[in-house]
């Protein structure tokens, strides 16, 4: 309220499944849900924090200060394979989970009410992931989320003033200086970007001025390498392979052929096995130290393979 911001409240989701070893996978073949024949396969997330058709929640007449919380949440299993992660599937693979992405986001985009829908990746315990099966999630959220809300506002700020691209400027930037670039193939760029604010953040463009996911159908096997080469680099890094994987598409409704899309990853390390905890200053800010040098964390990606 305070902060003009939508908290999801979620109590039902306090009861859903941490993995346990002894306990069975709901994402390996053979449930009812995951029978007969298939490579990737999209489920309603069972403890979703939005539903279609949430109950009434009382407004407050002049402010408001609750919602329903309208959206959908699904879950796309990678493979039938409960060890398949990005790293051992090859780029057919990928490519098809990624076809699988754009095929559930083409499906919600256009859903009235949906204002964004935000496709992620959680991988491993130190993010405190609940089921290790390797899955995405969707999320067809009511409203713009604040941070692509913040990114949206500086790519409109300068297109306002220079008339071109923030993303397109700075990529042609990052890519004659180089010190930051990790990784280049013919239509994408991976970068630690300019003022990361994690030790290990890691960003892939295309070098297309394209706003969705849907836009790089035709390139999504290349587009596959380049995410199994970063989640390579960061296995050879990290004593855990923990990452977000975030897709930042443009929002749901409206022209924002502006928005230039891209990939975030965000590990939690601050080196090979220690936690960059978010504290005071961070929490109680959300201004950023990161004590490691960009250019530096680019270097040893570019090392790490
Ligand atoms: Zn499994
Ligand atoms: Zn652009
Ligand atoms: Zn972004």
């Amino acid at each position: 309220m305070i902060l003009g911001e939508w908290v999801i409240v979620t109590p039902h989701r306090a009861d859903r499944p941490f993995q346990d070893p002894s306990r069975d996978c709901p994402f390996c073949p053979g449930k009812e849900e995951t029978s007969g024949d298939w490579t990737v396969l999209t489920l309603d997330n069972k403890f979703p924090s939005l539903h279609p058709e949430p109950g009434i929640v009382p407004l407050d007449a002049n402010v408001v200060l609750e919602a329903p919380a309208y959206g959908e949440c699904k879950v796309i299993v990678y493979s039938p394979n409960h060890e398949a992660q990005i790293e051992n599937l090859d780029d057919d693979e990928v490519g098809r989970i990624l076809g699988e992405y754009i095929r559930v986001f083409n499906s919600l985009d256009s859903k009235q009410g949906v204002e964004y829908v935000y496709q992620f990746e959680n991988r491993g315990e130190a993010i405190g992931v609940s089921l290790s099966h390797p899955h995405a999630q969707v999320y067809a959220l009511p409203f713009v989320p604040p941070r692509i809300k913040r990114e949206l506002g500086q790519v409109e700020k300068w297109l306002k003033e220079d008339g071109s691209c923030l993303f397109c400027h700075m990529l042609q930037k990052e890519v004659e200086a180089g010190q930051r670039v990790v990784a280049e193939t013919d239509n994408f760029v991976t970068i630690v970007p300019f003022g990361a604010r994690l030790p290990f953040e890691v960003h892939i463009y295309p070098r297309d001025h394209v706003s969705s996911l849907t836009e790089l159908e035709g390139v999504l096997h290349e587009l596959a390498s380049v995410i199994r080469d970063v989640v390579q680099r960061f296995s050879k890094l990290f004593d855990e392979n923990s990452y977000v994987m975030a897709f930042h598409t443009r929002p749901s409704k409206g022209d924002f052929s502006h928005w230039h899309f891209h990939i975030e990853f965000y590990p939690p390390w601050r080196d090979r096995s220690r936690i960059k905890y978010l504290a005071g200053l961070e929490t109680g800010t959300w201004v950023y130290t990161n004590d490691t040098i960009p250019e530096n964390v680019a270097q040893e990606l570019r090392e790490a393979l």
